[in-house]
């Protein structure tokens, strides 16, 4: 890995990155699903649920939703029947999600919650069907090494879906949004969620992050074949998605 890597619009050591995207997610956890409303007027749920339809959970597969954060796409793929495992590296987003999962007509039955980081992970090779990441790889410190890791974790014929946000190739939507989101998020972060710094970063991470054809260039690189990409609003969110042969 390089010895900067990029936290928001600024270059730090690897170890800082992860140690801020730490305490990023540790302050919102508490507001982390009122703000994804707020802030996408609810458009968060339509593109999870078309990335979850993508995915094509079937019942008695084995998936790893990697940096499930509070379960939303985890919630979604466990109503097929699926035996779902969410990792994720923060302890406050996963007791969210744990919580959200105990309330009354929740489908949970399948699912798993565990501390992971998705650089580093302990499963078994070959172990899992699929693998998800949702608005999960933009905050990874060393994406490669996650990407290297989600191709060993995965049987052979296992699928990889990724949902993140990316650039949208729209003309003139891109100049509103870039005004949208680094003038009103980290107001309404501020005013919802008494922090208009941790979401200054998730807008500068999404500029940050590789534009769609370098990302699915960096998924093809760890092994993945038949990669593709679906992109949202012009490419605003796109998923991403590959398969292990
Ligand atoms: N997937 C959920 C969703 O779509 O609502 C949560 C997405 S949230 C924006 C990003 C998540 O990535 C956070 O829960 C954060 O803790 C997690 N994360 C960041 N770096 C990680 C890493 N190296 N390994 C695992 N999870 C990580």
């Amino acid at each position: 890995m390089t010895d900067t890597v990029s936290f928001g619009y600024h270059d730090v050591a690897p170890d800082e990155k992860t140690r801020r995207v730490g305490g990023v997610f540790s302050s919102v956890a508490a507001r982390y699903d009122l703000m994804n409303d707020a802030m996408s007027g609810g458009m968060h749920r339509l593109w999870k649920d078309r990335f979850v339809r993508r995915v094509q959970p079937r019942a008695g597969e084995a998936i790893l939703d990697m940096a499930g954060g509070t379960g939303d796409i985890a919630f979604r793929l466990a109503r097929s029947g699926a035996a779902v495992t969410v990792a994720d590296i923060n302890p406050a987003m996963l007791e969210v999600g744990i919580d959200r999962a105990r309330r009354p007509g929740r489908v949970s039955g399948s699912l798993v919650w565990t501390g992971a980081n998705a650089e580093t992970l302990t499963f078994p090779d070959r172990f899992f069907d699929a693998y998800t990441i949702a608005f999960g790889i933009r905050n990874v410190t060393d994406i490669p090494a996650a990407l290297r890791e989600a191709h060993r974790v995965l049987r052979r014929g296992g699928r990889f879906f990724c949902l993140e946000f990316s650039t949208t190739q729209w003309p003139g939507f891109a100049e509103i949004y870039d005004a949208y989101s680094h003038n009103v998020v980290p107001r309404v972060g501020e005013l919802l969620a008494g922090d208009a710094d941790s979401y200054r970063y998730l807008v500068e991470s999404i500029r940050r992050f590789p534009d769609m054809p370098r990302f699915e260039a960096m998924i093809a690189e760890a092994g993945f074949v038949r990669t593709a990409v679906e992109p949202m609003l012009g490419g605003l969110v796109a998923i991403h998605s590959g398969w292990k042969i």
